[in-house]
């Protein structure tokens, strides 16, 4: 009988993958990052596939010399050195599209929180304050009226945009290149983008590109009316910056379900009444992260079947002997 192919599981990943892969792959364990001489050489050459959430460097890479394929959890692999997996022949793959819907609902929740102040009013009526004081005070802003300018028009762009086209707004959106069959007014740069709207809704990757691209200008053309939602990546944003917005009223809100530097939050971000924060939950129910976890296992099972995994990423190539 053929042996079965030895799949590393990085770090804490859903149980889930490890049932999946059972009857048709030995599961090992190890704690991330994974490092040199944590597994002993015969058991690193024996592994051919790794599962792992977003972080996976060059260095790990370099410690499994027969790796075939990294699997990961999650649509953005900025923590995967797909260009080191790639000079290796090393396939990568993403968990693109089960998690649209989930991410689109938690940005239009984000927006009504961050607008509308619903988590404070929550806690003004358990806090007795209702009873007590009185009714909670009018919501200063409103999506009423709200010109939405969306900063990627990906899988995820795009379903947070038709979930917009129900609330009446207007919309538009910014991306490197114009989508023909998107029916909203393209910006062909993102400044132009911010001049033209009042909120905006990062959903782009972590690249170089994207550095800290929603910077004080970018802000300030948004106006004192103004409301950032970020459910992309925290990298995006230069945080100083908005921090100093959010503090002179530069704009006038920011909802945030990612950070620079997770699960660290700055200060000034937090003592800022004007924000409403998550702890990067946009694709966290447990069905959606199930429907991730599958499509980890399915990527691998593929692979190691017949060669072809589902979803690889664009960067690396697809050739298995
Ligand atoms: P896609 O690849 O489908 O979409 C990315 C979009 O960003 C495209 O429209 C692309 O258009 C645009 N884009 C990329 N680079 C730039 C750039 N430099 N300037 C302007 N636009 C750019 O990705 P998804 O929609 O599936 O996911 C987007 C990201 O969301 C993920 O990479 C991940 O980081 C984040 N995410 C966050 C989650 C959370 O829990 N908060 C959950 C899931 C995803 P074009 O190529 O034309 O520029």
């Amino acid at each position: 009988m053929q042996e079965k192919p030895k799949v590393l599981l990085v770090g804490k990943v859903r149980e889930r993958i490890a049932e999946r892969l059972e009857d048709e792959a030995e599961v090992v364990r190890c704690v991330a990052p994974l490092v040199p001489g944590a597994l002993g050489p015969v058991l690193a050459a024996g592994i051919r596939g790794v599962a792992v959430s977003n972080n996976f460097g060059a260095p790990a890479i370099g410690c499994l010399p027969n790796l075939e394929i990294i699997a990961n959890f999650g649509v953005g692999y900025d923590g995967i050195a797909v260009e080191a997996a790639a000079a290796r022949g090393i396939v990568v793959t993403n968990t693109p599209d089960v998690l649209n819907d989930e991410v689109a609902d938690s940005a239009i929740g984000l927006l009504l929180n961050t607008l509308r102040r619903f988590p404070e009013a929550e806690a003004w009526l358990r806090d007795g304050r209702w009873e007590r004081t009185g009714a909670f005070p009018l919501s200063p802003l409103t999506l009423r009226g709200r010109s939405i300018g969306i900063y990627g028009l990906g899988r995820i762009g795009l379903a947070i945009a038709r979930r917009l086209e129900g609330f009446g707004v207007s919309i538009s959106y910014h991306t490197r290149t114009g989508k023909p069959d998107a029916p909203y007014v393209y910006h062909p740069t993102l400044l132009g983008m911010a001049e033209a709207v009042d909120t905006l809704i990062a959903i782009v990757p972590k690249t170089p590109d994207t550095y800290k691209t929603i910077d004080a200008t970018v802000l300030s053309a948004l106006g004192p009316n103004g409301v950032l939602i970020n459910v992309g990546r925290g990298w995006t944003v230069d945080e100083d910056a908005l921090a100093r917005a959010l503090a002179t009223g530069t704009i006038a809100a920011a909802g945030l379900d990612v950070f620079q530097d997770e699960p660290h939050v700055p200060e000034a971000l937090l003592a800022a009444p004007n924000t409403c924060l998550l702890p990067h939950v946009a694709s966290a129910s447990v069905a959606t992260r199930d429907a991730m976890a599958d499509l980890v296992a399915d990527n691998l099972l593929a692979w190691f079947r017949t060669g072809s995994p589902l979803t690889p990423v664009p960067e690396t190539p697809v050739m298995r002997s």
